[in-house]
């Protein structure tokens, strides 16, 4: 579905991705780990556009995307939830949950809306509160809740469980799991937590300096003994209670 060749890019005189490449099949959780400053960020927004590739080719679907604008991108079926979450906090959740929902048939919507709030029933009785007034958490949600709404066939998630309570970050990783298993929906991961992210991954790549340099299944990478050294702190450091 997405194959990335040989893509460099980067800020001014920087250049961040050294010639990545990568592929994930239809269907498939592909996951991205890497330390902070690796370049994870740089690759999903190159993907989106910004900064622009220098070198190499972004296939979607077997249409060239390389230099395709983002606002395209929605239309072609690929919605990005940045890092950060980036929702418009003086508009209502239902107004950011709208926008989501801007290049799509209008039919579609109440579907739509259910759906996202069947993953997140937390929004539903704040759909007129500001956005930038929910938590940390409720944010996060109402990001991956507004991706969801231009029903895309891949979704890059930029590392959703940021900065959120194990609780929360377990919600965050089983909805995951329910998007990609009830709209078989293909998805792109960048993760910090390495181990929750290669636990419900089809496939992993390990990212250095700009570069890949190790790729497997979700399950070889966390028996990995370098990425668990690397990355997991035993695995243990970064498991949520069940
Ligand atoms: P993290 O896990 O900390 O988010 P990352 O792997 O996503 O890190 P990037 O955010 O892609 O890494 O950053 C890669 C490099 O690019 C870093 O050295 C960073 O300082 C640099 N960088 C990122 N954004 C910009 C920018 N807008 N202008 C200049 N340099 C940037």
């Amino acid at each position: 579905m997405l194959e990335i060749r040989d893509l460099r890019s980067g800020y001014g005189l920087i250049e961040v991705l050294q010639g990545i490449s990568l592929r994930v099949e239809t269907g498939e959780i592909a996951t991205l780990i890497g330390a902070n400053g690796a370049g994870k960020t740089t690759l999903l927004m190159t993907l989106s556009g910004q900064p622009r590739a220098r070198n190499g080719s972004i296939v979607f679907d077997g249409k060239d995307i390389t230099h395709t604008p983002m606002h395209n991108l929605v239309r072609l079926g690929i919605a990005h939830v940045p890092e950060g979450r980036h929702i418009f906090p003086r508009m209502t959740v239902l107004e950011n949950l709208q926008l989501g929902a801007f290049a799509c048939d209008p039919k579609n919507f109440a579907d739509d809306l259910d759906f996202a709030l069947t993953l997140f029933p937390q929004l539903e009785s704040r759909m007129a509160q500001r956005g930038g007034t929910l938590s940390g958490g409720e944010q996060q949600m109402l990001a991956i809740g507004r991706g969801l709404m231009s029903r895309p066939r891949l979704l890059l998630l930029d590392e959703p469980s940021l900065g959120l309570a194990p609780l929360i970050v377990r919600q965050v990783f089983d909805t995951i799991r329910l998007i990609n298993r009830e709209r078989k929906t293909t998805i792109l991961l960048v993760e910090q937590n390495a181990f929750q992210a290669l636990k419900l991954s089809d496939k992993a790549y390990v990212m250095v300096n700009g570069a890949i340099t190790l790729s497997g299944t979700g399950a070889e990478l966390l028996g990995n003994s370098e990425v668990q050294a690397a990355y997991m702190e035993g695995g243990l450091a970064q498991t949520v209670p069940a």
